[in-house]
């Protein structure tokens, strides 16, 4: 077993000076950074199937956007790249052999002082198949505008950030209603995203999605979900729509690195007729990617 495998990126300054693999099981940040504190830092979360990191530019791209958003050092995308594939390379058989995931975590730091705190964590993403079966899902006031992003940038909309302390109260709140995922809405009534995954509906044989400039996370599962449609014929589209447009799609998917797609088989628990057919079919072109 050499799961899980944990790289802490030494700093010096902004720069990083060595990728050290360490002992995940020994504490290796200290009780004063502020990604501990505050929640202050970003982060991403890879997939790993069959050794092949999904994905792998765009989320550095998206960890150098986060990163802008907060004002961080910028990652070096390079040091980032190899610590990554390093940490598969670790991994050796059970990468093969199982999904993996590889979080990225970047913080401000010790409180303090001058140095960003980054690490790459490869383990066992554990199974899937249940969500990947169906989920129930509720939809949630988020309690913002849709035009947050542009009124009130200083809220990280769209910033993959540590505070996810509100996506997992959400989590807990759809437990508490019988569900197992969140759809997040604009208080204009708006279809954003879930607490860790991108909102796809086909409303009259289009797959729509909300588009970033409206404070979401640009999705890379949905990215390569559209990629796939759009080589098979089909049309997509990036706009905004309502929670009444989401309750008459004619199918609707949760899309998240990792568990890839979960069809959305009831929103506030009325039934959604979905298509099993061809989720199963792109789940396996997503997964072979
Ligand atoms: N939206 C939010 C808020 C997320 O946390 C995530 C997952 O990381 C996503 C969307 C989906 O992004 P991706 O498909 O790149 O994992």
């Amino acid at each position: 077993m050499t799961l899980p495998v944990l790289l802490m990126l030494v700093h010096d300054g902004s720069s990083v000076t060595a990728v050290e693999e360490r002992d995940p099981a020994l504490p290796q940040v200290g009780v004063l950074d502020l990604g501990v504190t505050r929640g202050d830092g970003v982060f991403e979360s890879i997939g790993v199937v069959g050794g092949r990191p999904q994905a792998l530019e765009a989320h550095l791209a998206r960890l150098v956007r986060s990163a802008e958003l907060l004002d961080l050092p910028r990652p070096d995308v390079d040091v980032w790249r190899s610590a990554i594939l390093r940490g598969i390379e670790i991994a050796g058989s059970e990468a093969l052999e199982s999904e993996l995931l590889v979080k990225l975590v970047l913080t401000r730091g010790l409180e303090g002082g001058s140095a960003p705190t980054g690490w790459v964590h490869v383990f066992d993403s554990g199974d899937y198949s249940g969500d990947r079966a169906g989920i129930a899902v509720v939809t949630l006031d988020r309690g913002y505008r849709s035009d947050v992003a542009v009124t009130s940038p200083w809220l990280l909309q769209g910033a993959k950030t540590l505070s996810y302390a509100v996506n997992k109260a959400a989590l807990r709140e759809a437990a508490r209603r019988g569900a197992d995922d969140v759809v997040f809405v604009s208080s204009d009534g708006i279809v954003l995203e879930g607490p860790n995954s991108t909102v796809i509906a086909l409303l009259d044989g289009v797959y729509v999605t909300t588009p970033p400039s409206l404070g979401v996370l640009e999705g890379t599962t949905q990215a390569a979900f559209f990629a796939d449609a759009e080589a098979r014929g089909a049309a997509v589209e990036y706009r905004a729509f309502t929670v009444e447009e989401l309750r008459r799609a004619s199918a609707v998917w949760l899309a998240s690195s990792g568990r890839q797609i979960a069809p959305v088989v009831s929103l506030d628990g009325v039934e959604l007729s979905g298509d099993p057919a061809s989720t199963s079919e792109t789940l396996k072109r997503l997964l072979a990617r």
